[in-house]
Protein backbone atom coordinates (compact mmCIF):
# COMPACT_ATOMS: atom_id res chain seq x y z
CA UNK A 1 0.00 0.00 0.00
CA UNK A 2 1.36 3.29 -1.16
CA UNK A 3 1.19 5.86 1.84
CA UNK A 4 2.87 8.39 0.27
CA UNK A 5 -0.24 11.41 -0.52
CA UNK A 6 -0.76 12.76 -3.86
CA UNK A 7 -0.96 16.55 -4.51
CA UNK A 8 -2.78 18.47 -8.15
CA UNK A 9 -1.36 21.79 -8.27
CA UNK A 10 -2.95 23.38 -11.37
CA UNK A 11 -0.59 26.41 -13.11
CA UNK A 12 2.63 25.04 -11.01
CA UNK A 13 5.04 25.23 -13.47
CA UNK A 14 6.18 28.37 -12.56
CA UNK A 15 5.93 31.38 -9.37
CA UNK A 16 3.09 30.50 -6.56
CA UNK A 17 1.92 27.09 -8.29
CA UNK A 18 5.75 25.93 -8.28
CA UNK A 19 6.36 27.14 -5.11
CA UNK A 20 3.46 25.17 -3.55
CA UNK A 21 4.61 22.25 -5.86
CA UNK A 22 7.92 22.29 -3.91
CA UNK A 23 6.72 23.10 -0.52
CA UNK A 24 4.31 20.03 -0.70
CA UNK A 25 7.30 18.31 -1.62
CA UNK A 26 9.15 19.03 1.04
CA UNK A 27 6.64 17.64 3.71
CA UNK A 28 6.32 14.12 1.65
CA UNK A 29 3.43 14.70 -1.05
CA UNK A 30 4.35 13.09 -3.93
CA UNK A 31 3.29 16.38 -6.49
CA UNK A 32 1.50 16.18 -9.85
CA UNK A 33 2.71 19.13 -11.37
CA UNK A 34 -0.56 20.39 -13.13
CA UNK A 35 0.71 22.22 -16.51
CA UNK A 36 -0.34 23.16 -19.82
CA UNK A 37 2.77 23.53 -21.82
CA UNK A 38 4.68 20.62 -22.40
CA UNK A 39 8.21 22.90 -22.26
CA UNK A 40 7.58 24.11 -19.17
CA UNK A 41 6.46 21.62 -17.25
CA UNK A 42 8.81 19.03 -18.32
CA UNK A 43 11.64 21.48 -16.49
CA UNK A 44 9.68 22.26 -13.64
CA UNK A 45 9.36 19.06 -12.60
CA UNK A 46 13.11 18.51 -13.49
CA UNK A 47 13.63 21.12 -11.19
CA UNK A 48 11.47 19.93 -8.46
CA UNK A 49 13.33 16.27 -8.78
CA UNK A 50 16.49 18.25 -8.42
CA UNK A 51 15.21 19.73 -4.99
CA UNK A 52 14.25 15.96 -4.02
CA UNK A 53 10.63 16.60 -4.75
CA UNK A 54 8.77 13.57 -6.00
CA UNK A 55 7.27 15.06 -8.71
CA UNK A 56 5.36 13.92 -12.08
CA UNK A 57 3.99 15.65 -14.84
CA UNK A 58 0.34 15.97 -15.48
CA UNK A 59 -1.03 18.16 -19.07
CA UNK A 60 -3.48 20.54 -17.78
CA UNK A 61 -4.89 23.42 -19.14
CA UNK A 62 -8.15 24.01 -17.13
CA UNK A 63 -9.73 25.73 -19.76
CA UNK A 64 -9.84 22.49 -21.97
CA UNK A 65 -12.66 19.64 -21.16
CA UNK A 66 -10.57 16.91 -23.17
CA UNK A 67 -7.21 18.12 -20.99
CA UNK A 68 -9.11 18.06 -17.62
CA UNK A 69 -10.60 14.61 -18.27
CA UNK A 70 -7.06 13.37 -19.42
CA UNK A 71 -5.89 14.36 -16.24
CA UNK A 72 -7.86 12.78 -13.95
CA UNK A 73 -7.61 9.76 -15.57
CA UNK A 74 -4.21 9.81 -15.09
CA UNK A 75 -4.14 10.65 -11.39
CA UNK A 76 -7.05 7.54 -10.61
CA UNK A 77 -3.96 6.13 -8.66
CA UNK A 78 -5.23 8.45 -6.40
CA UNK A 79 -5.66 11.89 -5.11
CA UNK A 80 -5.72 14.00 -1.50
CA UNK A 81 -5.14 17.45 -2.12
CA UNK A 82 -5.97 19.77 -5.06
CA UNK A 83 -5.02 23.25 -5.23
CA UNK A 84 -6.68 25.43 -7.85
CA UNK A 85 -3.53 28.06 -8.35
CA UNK A 86 -3.83 28.49 -12.12
CA UNK A 87 -4.85 31.94 -12.98
CA UNK A 88 -4.56 34.91 -15.26
CA UNK A 89 -5.20 38.67 -14.43
CA UNK A 90 -5.81 39.48 -18.24
CA UNK A 91 -5.15 42.27 -20.57
CA UNK A 92 -5.67 45.48 -18.42
CA UNK A 93 -4.09 47.55 -20.80
CA UNK A 94 -6.18 50.20 -22.73
CA UNK A 95 -9.17 50.36 -20.28
CA UNK A 96 -9.81 47.03 -21.10
CA UNK A 97 -10.28 46.44 -17.16
CA UNK A 98 -12.22 49.83 -16.90
CA UNK A 99 -15.42 49.12 -15.74
CA UNK A 100 -16.80 51.55 -18.34
CA UNK A 101 -14.95 50.22 -21.10
CA UNK A 102 -14.96 46.74 -19.70
CA UNK A 103 -13.71 44.58 -22.78
CA UNK A 104 -15.78 41.66 -22.76
CA UNK A 105 -13.59 38.97 -24.52
CA UNK A 106 -11.48 39.71 -21.55
CA UNK A 107 -14.23 39.30 -18.73
CA UNK A 108 -14.99 35.91 -20.87
CA UNK A 109 -10.93 34.67 -20.86
CA UNK A 110 -10.27 35.51 -17.27
CA UNK A 111 -13.50 33.88 -16.26
CA UNK A 112 -12.94 31.04 -18.56
CA UNK A 113 -9.75 30.06 -16.71
CA UNK A 114 -10.18 31.46 -12.97
CA UNK A 115 -14.01 30.20 -12.61
CA UNK A 116 -14.56 28.11 -14.88
CA UNK A 117 -11.03 26.51 -15.01
CA UNK A 118 -11.95 26.13 -11.20
CA UNK A 119 -15.43 24.08 -11.87
CA UNK A 120 -14.07 21.69 -14.18
CA UNK A 121 -11.25 20.65 -12.63
CA UNK A 122 -12.44 20.34 -9.28
CA UNK A 123 -15.14 18.44 -10.70
CA UNK A 124 -13.43 15.89 -12.49
CA UNK A 125 -10.98 15.52 -9.47
CA UNK A 126 -14.19 14.81 -6.83
CA UNK A 127 -14.34 11.18 -7.66
CA UNK A 128 -11.04 10.85 -6.83
CA UNK A 129 -10.53 13.17 -3.28
CA UNK A 130 -13.48 11.62 -2.29
CA UNK A 131 -11.75 8.57 -2.33
CA UNK A 132 -9.07 9.65 -0.13
CA UNK A 133 -8.55 9.75 3.73
CA UNK A 134 -7.95 13.52 4.33
CA UNK A 135 -8.96 14.98 1.14
CA UNK A 136 -7.98 18.91 0.50
CA UNK A 137 -9.36 21.66 -1.67
CA UNK A 138 -7.21 24.88 -2.15
CA UNK A 139 -8.53 27.66 -4.38
CA UNK A 140 -5.96 30.37 -4.90
CA UNK A 141 -7.98 33.56 -4.62
CA UNK A 142 -6.76 37.11 -4.35
CA UNK A 143 -7.80 39.84 -1.88
CA UNK A 144 -8.60 41.52 -4.65
CA UNK A 145 -11.68 39.44 -4.70
CA UNK A 146 -12.90 40.36 -1.43
CA UNK A 147 -16.32 43.17 -1.62
CA UNK A 148 -15.13 43.99 1.75
CA UNK A 149 -11.69 45.25 1.79
CA UNK A 150 -12.24 46.53 -2.21
CA UNK A 151 -8.53 46.41 -2.25
CA UNK A 152 -5.84 46.97 -5.38
CA UNK A 153 -6.24 48.26 -8.31
CA UNK A 154 -9.61 48.64 -10.70
CA UNK A 155 -9.48 45.04 -12.59
CA UNK A 156 -13.24 44.73 -13.75
CA UNK A 157 -12.32 40.90 -15.06
CA UNK A 158 -9.79 39.80 -12.59
CA UNK A 159 -11.52 40.94 -9.06
CA UNK A 160 -14.83 39.37 -10.06
CA UNK A 161 -12.95 36.56 -11.18
CA UNK A 162 -12.13 35.70 -7.34
CA UNK A 163 -15.14 37.09 -5.93
CA UNK A 164 -16.96 34.43 -8.04
CA UNK A 165 -13.92 32.18 -6.93
CA UNK A 166 -14.83 32.96 -3.43
CA UNK A 167 -18.66 32.32 -3.75
CA UNK A 168 -18.44 29.26 -5.35
CA UNK A 169 -15.65 27.63 -2.22
CA UNK A 170 -18.32 28.64 0.29
CA UNK A 171 -20.97 26.16 -2.28
CA UNK A 172 -18.88 23.84 -2.61
CA UNK A 173 -17.88 23.87 1.18
CA UNK A 174 -21.22 23.40 2.13
CA UNK A 175 -22.44 20.97 -0.58
CA UNK A 176 -19.49 18.79 1.05
CA UNK A 177 -20.00 19.87 4.18
CA UNK A 178 -20.95 15.92 5.49
CA UNK A 179 -18.30 14.92 3.75
CA UNK A 180 -14.67 14.22 4.22
CA UNK A 181 -13.80 16.84 1.66
CA UNK A 182 -12.62 20.17 3.18
CA UNK A 183 -12.55 23.42 0.80
CA UNK A 184 -10.89 27.06 1.13
CA UNK A 185 -9.53 29.62 -0.33
CA UNK A 186 -6.80 31.59 0.02
CA UNK A 187 -5.18 34.99 -0.72
CA UNK A 188 -1.22 34.68 -1.43
CA UNK A 189 -0.48 38.34 -0.60
CA UNK A 190 1.45 40.31 -3.23
CA UNK A 191 4.08 38.01 -4.77
CA UNK A 192 6.83 39.08 -6.85
CA UNK A 193 5.86 36.52 -10.20
CA UNK A 194 5.34 36.72 -13.39
CA UNK A 195 1.79 38.22 -12.75
CA UNK A 196 2.90 41.11 -11.03
CA UNK A 197 5.99 41.74 -13.33
CA UNK A 198 8.36 40.69 -10.18
CA UNK A 199 7.43 43.96 -8.59
CA UNK A 200 6.19 42.77 -5.43
CA UNK A 201 7.42 42.55 -1.87
CA UNK A 202 6.93 38.79 -1.13
CA UNK A 203 8.57 35.71 -2.82
CA UNK A 204 6.77 33.05 -4.19
CA UNK A 205 7.41 30.79 -0.95
CA UNK A 206 5.78 33.24 1.19
CA UNK A 207 2.77 33.56 -0.89
CA UNK A 208 2.45 29.76 -1.27
CA UNK A 209 2.56 29.02 2.44
CA UNK A 210 -1.39 29.90 3.24
CA UNK A 211 -2.12 27.68 0.64
CA UNK A 212 0.21 24.45 1.77
CA UNK A 213 -1.03 25.02 5.29
CA UNK A 214 -4.73 24.61 3.98
CA UNK A 215 -3.72 21.73 1.85
CA UNK A 216 -2.64 20.18 5.31
CA UNK A 217 -5.73 21.15 7.56
CA UNK A 218 -6.36 18.46 10.26
CA UNK A 219 -9.85 17.10 9.98
CA UNK A 220 -11.66 19.58 12.50
CA UNK A 221 -9.80 22.27 10.41
CA UNK A 222 -12.43 25.24 9.23
CA UNK A 223 -14.44 24.82 6.06
CA UNK A 224 -15.89 27.42 3.45
CA UNK A 225 -13.64 29.89 4.48
CA UNK A 226 -10.63 32.95 3.06
CA UNK A 227 -7.61 32.91 4.55
CA UNK A 228 -3.92 34.87 4.20
CA UNK A 229 -0.89 34.40 6.43
CA UNK A 230 -2.46 37.20 9.03
CA UNK A 231 -5.56 35.07 9.29
CA UNK A 232 -9.54 35.25 7.97
CA UNK A 233 -9.52 37.23 4.74
CA UNK A 234 -13.11 39.25 4.85
CA UNK A 235 -15.06 38.01 1.96
P1 LIG B 1 2.03 33.31 -12.73
O1 LIG B 1 1.58 34.08 -13.92
O2 LIG B 1 3.46 33.35 -12.34
O3 LIG B 1 1.60 31.79 -12.88
C1 LIG B 1 0.31 31.44 -13.32
C2 LIG B 1 0.28 29.96 -13.60
O4 LIG B 1 -1.03 29.62 -14.07
C3 LIG B 1 1.26 29.55 -14.69
O5 LIG B 1 1.78 28.30 -14.37
C4 LIG B 1 0.37 29.47 -15.92
O6 LIG B 1 0.86 28.60 -16.91
C5 LIG B 1 -0.87 28.90 -15.27
N1 LIG B 1 -2.03 28.97 -16.15
C6 LIG B 1 -2.60 30.07 -16.70
N2 LIG B 1 -3.63 29.71 -17.49
C7 LIG B 1 -3.69 28.34 -17.45
C8 LIG B 1 -4.51 27.38 -18.05
N3 LIG B 1 -5.50 27.71 -18.90
N4 LIG B 1 -4.32 26.06 -17.76
C9 LIG B 1 -3.34 25.70 -16.91
N5 LIG B 1 -2.50 26.57 -16.32
C10 LIG B 1 -2.69 27.87 -16.59
O7 LIG B 1 1.09 33.85 -11.54
P2 LIG B 1 1.17 33.68 -9.95
O8 LIG B 1 2.00 32.53 -9.58
O9 LIG B 1 1.45 35.01 -9.37
O10 LIG B 1 -0.37 33.39 -9.65
C11 LIG B 1 -0.86 32.15 -9.20
C12 LIG B 1 -2.24 32.38 -8.61
O11 LIG B 1 -2.14 33.30 -7.53
C13 LIG B 1 -3.25 32.96 -9.59
O12 LIG B 1 -4.51 32.34 -9.40
C14 LIG B 1 -3.33 34.42 -9.19
O13 LIG B 1 -4.58 35.01 -9.50
C15 LIG B 1 -3.13 34.31 -7.69
N6 LIG B 1 -2.65 35.54 -7.04
C16 LIG B 1 -1.42 36.08 -7.32
C17 LIG B 1 -0.99 37.22 -6.69
C18 LIG B 1 0.36 37.81 -6.92
O14 LIG B 1 0.66 38.87 -6.29
N7 LIG B 1 1.22 37.24 -7.74
C19 LIG B 1 -1.86 37.92 -5.73
C20 LIG B 1 -3.13 37.28 -5.49
C21 LIG B 1 -3.48 36.13 -6.13
P3 LIG B 1 1.72 29.16 -18.18
O15 LIG B 1 3.14 29.29 -17.71
O16 LIG B 1 1.53 28.08 -19.20
O17 LIG B 1 1.11 30.47 -18.59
Amino acid sequence: VNEKKTALVTGANKGIGFAIAQGLGAIGFTVAVGARDDARRAAAVERLQAAGVDAFGVALDVTDDDSVSAAAEQLTGGLDVLVNNAGISGRFDDGAQDPTTLDLDVLRTVLDTNVFGVVRVTNAMLPLLQRANAPRIVNVSSNMGSLTLQTGPIMAAYAPSKSMLNSLTAQYARRLAETAVIVNACCPGYVATDFTGFNAPRTAEQGAAIAIRLATLPDDGPRGGFFDDAGVVPW
